[in-house]
Order: C-alpha cells, then structure tokens, then sequence
C-alpha cells in the first residue's frame, strides 16, 4: 500500500513496463497525478509488436455489453470520459449495428442483451449513413459511443505522456522484478502477452483484419454486421480507409488464413457492394492477451502491479483501469471485481 506516499512529482518513480494501450494510459494518469514516470517499450516507435498496433479503437461499452459481464460496460462508460478529457477530439458519432433477414433471430438476441440503443428504420439508417441507403431495413444505434485510430492514438498518447513531464524509452527491453530492484519505486507490468510469467495462464486470442480505401463509401461511424461467428465491423479510417475486423480464433499464431480473409472482405461487400472494388492495403493479425474469464486483471504484488487480460477491449478499459491503478497507489482503493492483492 503506498498511500502516505503519494506524493508530488519526484518523491516516488513509476516505472511502467510497455508501450500499448495499457501501459500508455497507467504513465499518462501517473505523470498527470504528479510522479516521476518512466515508461519502457521495447519496440521502435513503430509498435507494430504491441497488440494495440492491429486494432479496431472502438470505444463500444454498450454494444460490448451484448457478450460481456457487466464489468466491461461499467469499466468502459468511465473511459468514455477519460478518452474525452484527455482527446476532446475523439469521434464520439455512436456505432450502427446491422444485419440481415437471415440473421433476425441473431439481431433480436443483441437487441436484447445491448439495451441501450435506438431502433433505426430504413429512413433513419439513410439519414444517418447515405452511404448505406436502402441496404437495411433495420438498425440499432448506440449513440454515444466512439472510435480512436489506434495507429494515431498511441503517439498522441506518448506525445501527452511526454508533455506531461515522463521519460519515454523505445527500444528498451526491461524485466519488472529487475526495475523493482533497482529503482525501488512502483513498477507497473503491462507487457500484454510477454507478461506470461505474472500470469501464467494468460492465452492469445488472434484477431485478423483487413485495411482497404475506396471513395465510393462514406461512414462516420462503426457498422457492426451481425454475424453468425464473429463481431464482423467496419471501422471508418480518415484517407478513404476502412478497417474490417475481426476473427476471433484461439491460436498464437500471428498468420491470417484464406477463409478468415474470404469472410472479413465478404462480410464488408455485403455491407456495400462498392467494398468489391476497393483496393487491399493491408491483412494483418494481432493476439489478443486474454485470462481463463476474459476478464481484465491488476494483480498487486507489494511494488509491483500488472495489469493484462485486455482481450478484446483494451481500448475501452485501459483509461478507466488506468485510474484504479492509481487510486489504489494514492489511497488503497480496491476494485473487488478487477484488482486481485497477494
Ligand atoms: C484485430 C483486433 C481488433 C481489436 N479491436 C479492438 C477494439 O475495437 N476496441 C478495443 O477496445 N480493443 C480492441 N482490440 C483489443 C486490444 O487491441 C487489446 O486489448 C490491447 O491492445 C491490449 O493492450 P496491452 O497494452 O495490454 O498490450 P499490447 O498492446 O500488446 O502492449 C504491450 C507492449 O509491451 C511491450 N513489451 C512486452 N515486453 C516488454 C519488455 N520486457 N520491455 C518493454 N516492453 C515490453 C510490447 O512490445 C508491447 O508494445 C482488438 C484487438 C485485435 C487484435
């Protein structure tokens, strides 16, 4: 417990292990409270290592909520604010879901489960997409939700976290238990899926994705496709781009296969046929970090606290785990439901 040493900046260093979503959120919320932070990542600037880089960004605690304990949308309404407060420019546009007759029964059950949206008929599909004019006849619409471009959104991060009075250091590898020893300070462990010897039963979940560009579409929003499978989406990228997301299969290999291709590009055609056309910029995979429950975790072990098992939200918790983090460092807050203490 470190609460009578909460101190102003300088008394006690932070050193934060990992540079995705996690890690950059815990060194933003602890330099802005006032300690000296130092954030490691062992890759370049790039960060194509960090699950983080492969990326939706939707910021979706209610559509979430359709497959999820009540931990996610509760966790996930607290970062909506955060991603507010620290990215005022954050599309906050709400996500569409749509679906086909075929997949009625499908549509119902997320209707139910995801229950707080607005029903949308054809007109007022049309009215908020023309893009998708006369394409369904149904929709759900969340209306607060949003969307980061993670690719964008993790150097903002850093830039604020810079800005902010910490040190970032790229291209530097750091074990926790070593930092702890040398430092003495706080050392917070968000190596997502490396952090297998904290957690050792901590899983890759592989979630493929394609980048394409067109100009014969036009969305402001997510449109999530309902799916017999997976959460298929499209997820609007500024130049003309869309990012269609994404399988979900339990495996660390990092390839994307034939069939997961087939399904991401025909889902995304049988949202418009224009997507037949557009051009193939990217198909790449990211392993998600996930727990037995699917659940995110901060484990607190004296000075060391890792915090993993984002799976398939780590852009929706990490600010609002970020600040349970740190109210447990400034005041022995415990969150029963995320926070596990040895
Ligand atoms: C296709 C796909 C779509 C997704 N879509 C969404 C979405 O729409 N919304 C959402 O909320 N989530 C989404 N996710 C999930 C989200 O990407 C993850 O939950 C999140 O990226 C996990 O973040 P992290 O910081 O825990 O791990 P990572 O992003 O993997 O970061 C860990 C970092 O630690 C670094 N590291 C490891 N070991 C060391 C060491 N010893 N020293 C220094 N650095 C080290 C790594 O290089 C890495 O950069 C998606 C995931 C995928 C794959």
């Amino acid at each position: 417990m470190y609460q009578d040493k909460a101190s102003p900046r300088g008394e006690i260093s932070v050193s934060v292990v990992g540079a995705g979503v996690a890690g950059s959120w815990h060194a933003l919320l602890f330099a802005r409270a006032g300690f000296a932070v130092t954030l490691y990542e062992r890759d370049t600037t790039a960060m194509t290592l960090a699950t983080s880089h492969w990326a939706g960004g939707m910021l979706a605690p209610h559509c979430e909520a359709e497959d999820s304990e009540p931990v996610i949308p509760r966790l996930g309404v607290r970062s909506l604010d955060l991603w507010r407060e620290a990215l005022p420019e954050t599309p906050f546009n709400g996500s569409l879901v749509v679906s086909h007759p075929r997949d009625r029964n499908d549509f119902d059950r997320f209707a139910r489960l995801a229950p707080e949206h607005r029903r949308l008929g054809a007109e007022d599909i049309a009215q908020l997409e023309p893009s998708l004019d006369g394409r369904f006849r149904e929709g759900l619409f969340f209306p607060t939700e949003g969307h980061v471009e993670p690719r964008r959104v993790l150097p903002q991060l850093h830039r604020q976290i810079t800005a902010s009075g910490a040190t970032i250091r790229f291209e530097s590898e750091r074990e926790p238990h070593d930092l702890a020893r040398d430092t003495g300070g706080i050392v917070i462990d968000c190596r997502g899926l490396a952090a297998r010897d904290a957690f050792p039963d901590l899983r890759p979940v592989r979630g493929e994705m394609v980048i394409v560009e067109t100009d014969e579409v036009k969305l402001s929003r997510p449109v999530r496709l309902i799916h017999p499978r997976w959460p298929l989406y499209i997820i609007p990228r500024d130049d003309n781009r869309f990012m269609i997301g994404a399988t979900s299969i339990e495996s660390g290999d990092r390839g994307v296969s034939v069939r997961s291709a087939l399904e991401l590009l025909s889902a995304a055609y049988a949202v418009h046929s224009a997507f037949g056309e557009a051009r193939i910029l990217e198909i790449g995979a990211g392993l998600r970090p996930a727990l037995p429950d699917n659940l995110p975790r901060i484990a607190i072990d004296d000075k060391r606290i890792s915090v993993n098992g984002l799976y398939r939200h780590g852009f929706l918790l990490a600010p609002a785990l970020a600040e349970l983090t740190l109210n447990y460092v400034r005041r022995g807050e415990i969150d029963n439901e995320v926070m596990q203490c040895s």
